[in-house]
């Protein structure tokens, strides 16, 4: 940080003209961005972006400080309200405030309870850093989440534009249209919500200006829960209010971020560093600013096995190991490299984890064959109905705060015992060692079981369950990889920090965003045969690993010929222009310009800084004329396409077929 550039705060007691009482404000500025807070109670009046003038937050009436969840024995949706406390205890220093709050107070208690917060907010290049600490000192009481930042509007910075909320695989409409989420019967507005640090961050934005969101975690610690409402509701149809006022109450989005703290009577608690930043120009710019940060504690392996190949995959679930070599052979013949296979345990696993018979020969005659086998595998889940469950797994069953299992198949990952099984018999199995790759489904929050309240685990209770499944994957990634150094191990992207542990990832998302962050990590995407040229042209554009996984008439792969024809050019014209379209570094549509209709385009620059660009046409009907230019340079351009796999010279423009694509690459 460049701190001699920082025009920091300022006490500013501000007299209002003409009402004769005096206001008494706190500045954090700098050229950037402008945050003014209320002395007397810590909300942020007024919240202001100076290079382009959006007022984020301007009506003063709306300033909000923090927000906290303290569930009474008689009421659990009982919230302390920052707004409504006694003035906090400030402390100032260089670009940081401290708000420290006492003795919070609500009005459904008689007295005070005794807990403390004390919210920090720095002042950095780009925006406002939160942290933040709970202390309580209650004796019966548990703080379950506290909301810092609370905004009390994020204002629309154009209303001719429509504006979202972003996280790396999702979009939602802020305005003009406002999407809920949550049912009717649980929230008094529309509502949406951005669970971090899975979503890896969040972002609000048009397309010429937005604020980006992340919080400081690599290792998941702290559950994030960050949302939008729409006060006092809707207009009609999902459309947002156009006026300020709405029955009398102003028209207003607020925007919170949730920590999930649960801090326990008698315990004090830290809350993450949380990051809003804001940035100027398209969503790259605001991403730009998360994969610095990331860059920078989140280093990526360098994947150099097998995974590095452009193969075509091929998804398959399977019940007896000859199958597994049926399928083999065909794949062989129509150009698919790698299987990954789901179904290859037995069902009843007798306390271990054991492959179906003949499993183990069965792996090895597909790899004579040249086909590599992927493996299915998901550790913290169990079997309900096998002898293994009822002798040992359902003890490690994750508790909610009631006392009982949410979902009776998942298991507790921060238990010894899992670790155990993880490093003994999953990191030792012959099966998975066998195999050419790995691919662990552990989901994340399956039955929302975020958190694990059982007293018997030997953890904290409760303890955010993302932790160790983070943990215990990276734990199974390591030891396997000790026996067999060339084995992949991939994920399904639940978390941008596994790309620190492993080789890649199945990512159906379809995600720019996902792809401009990850821009070298293998991806492999699942096509849908009802709309195969569109999922594999975007699979070309976003380098992204084929994979079939057909079903509609039959899943052979001799009834779908058009689809494997298309599928082997890809593959073929990503093997000749490897130097740009596979090894390049994708920059989305940066860096080049391209004038047609509905079309999409990426572009990657190779080592040597060359560029192309992979341009498709969307319509289904339709021939689309484009024409192309690569910013600040005057090379020759070349022409290819799966079809025409040769180079020919771009002459001014080119005719793209309905759902076809070409790459233009510079000489
Ligand atoms: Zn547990």
């Amino acid at each position: 940080m460049k701190a001699n550039a920082l025009k920091i705060i300022a006490f500013c007691c501000i007299l209002l003209m003409g009402t004769g009482c005096s206001e008494k404000q706190l500045k954090l500025e700098n050229d950037h961005l402008l945050a003014v807070f209320d002395i007397s109670n810590g909300s942020l009046l007024k919240l202001e972006n100076k290079k382009t003038k959006w007022d984020v937050i301007y009506r003063k009436s709306l300033g909000q400080s923090f927000e906290m969840l303290v569930p009474l024995s008689w009421k659990r949706y009982h919230y302390i309200d920052g707004t409504e406390q006694s003035p906090p205890m400030i402390n100032v220093s260089g670009n940081k405030i401290s708000f420290t709050w006492t003795s919070l107070k609500s009005k459904l208690l008689d007295k005070p309870l005794d807990i403390t917060f004390i919210g920090i907010v720095e002042l950095t290049d780009n925006g406002l850093r939160y942290s933040g600490k709970v202390i309580n000192n209650d004796s019966t009481h548990t703080v379950e989440y506290v909301g810092w930042p609370y905004w009390g509007e994020v204002s629309i910075p154009d209303t001719t534009k429509r504006f979202v909320c972003e996280s790396m695989n999702q979009t939602k409409e802020l305005y003009p249209s406002f999407t809920n989420e949550q049912g009717y019967w649980g929230v008094d507005y529309p509502t949406q919500s951005i669970t971090l640090p899975e979503s890896a961050f969040l972002t609000m934005r048009n397309d010429e200006q937005g604020i980006i969101g992340y919080s400081e975690q690599v290792v998941p610690k702290e559950l994030i829960v960050a949302s939008n409402e729409l006060i006092p509701g809707w207009d009609c149809n999902s459309m947002n209010p156009t006026t300020k006022e709405m029955d009398g109450q102003l028209v207003r989005i607020p925007f919170k971020v949730n920590h999930f703290t649960f801090t326990a009577p008698q315990k004090s608690q830290d809350i993450l560093p949380f990051d809003l930043l804001f940035y100027e120009g398209t969503w790259h710019k605001g991403v730009d600013l998360y994969k610095n940060w990331r860059k920078a504690v989140m280093p990526q392996i360098n994947c150099n096995n097998w995974m590095r190949e452009p193969y075509t995959w091929r998804y398959v679930t399977i019940s007896k190991s000859q199958e597994l070599v049926d399928l083999a052979k065909e794949c062989k013949q129509y150009g698919v490299s790698v299987l990954q296979v789901n179904g290859w345990r037995t069902p009843d696993n007798q306390n271990d984890v054991k492959g179906i018979e003949g499993l183990a020969s069965a792996i090895k005659t597909c790899q004579k064959m040249g086909i590599k086998i992927v493996l299915d595998l998901q550790m913290n889940t169990a079997d309900k109905h096998s002898s293994w469950y009822k002798n040992e797994l359902e003890k490690y069953v994750i508790i909610n705060m009631y006392g009982m299992p949410t979902d009776a198949q998942m298991l507790c990952p921060l238990t010894q015992g899992m670790t155990d099984i993880v490093e003994n018999r999953y990191a030792k199995n012959s099966y998975l060692q066998s195999a050419d790759g790995i691919i662990i489904n552990d989901n994340n929050n399956s039955g929302a079981t975020f958190f694990c309240f059982s007293p018997d685990h030997g953890h904290a209770v409760p303890e955010f369950v993302q932790t160790g499944t983070y943990n215990l994957d990276k734990d199974f990634t390591g030891e396997i990889k000790k026996a067999k150094p060339d084995i992949a191990v991939l994920g399904y992207g639940f978390w941008d920090a596994q790309t620190t542990y492993y080789d890649g990832y199945r990512a159906d998302g379809r995600s720019d965003k996902n792809r401009y962050v990850n821009t070298n990590t293998p991806m492999i995407t699942v096509i849908n045969e009802r709309k195969a040229r569109e999922d594999m042209n975007f699979c070309l554009k976003n380098r992204c690993n084929i994979c079939y996984n057909f079903s509609f008439i039959g899943r052979e792969l001799k009834n779908y010929p058009l689809i494997v024809k298309y599928g082997q050019e890809i593959e073929a014209l990503r093997r000749k222009y490897a130097d740009f379209i596979w090894n390049g570094e994708y920059r989305d549509v940066l860096d080049a310009t391209v004038n047609g209709e509905n079309i999409s385009y990426a572009v990657y620059r190779n080592k040597n800084g060359r560029k192309a660009m992979i341009i498709i046409n969307n319509r289904t009907d339709d021939v689309s004329k484009v024409s192309v230019s690569i910013d600040g340079s005057n090379k020759p351009l070349v022409v290819a396409s799966p079809e025409n796999i040769e180079e020919t010279i771009y002459n001014g423009n080119i005719s793209i077929d309905p759902l076809s694509a070409v790459i233009v690459m510079e000489k």
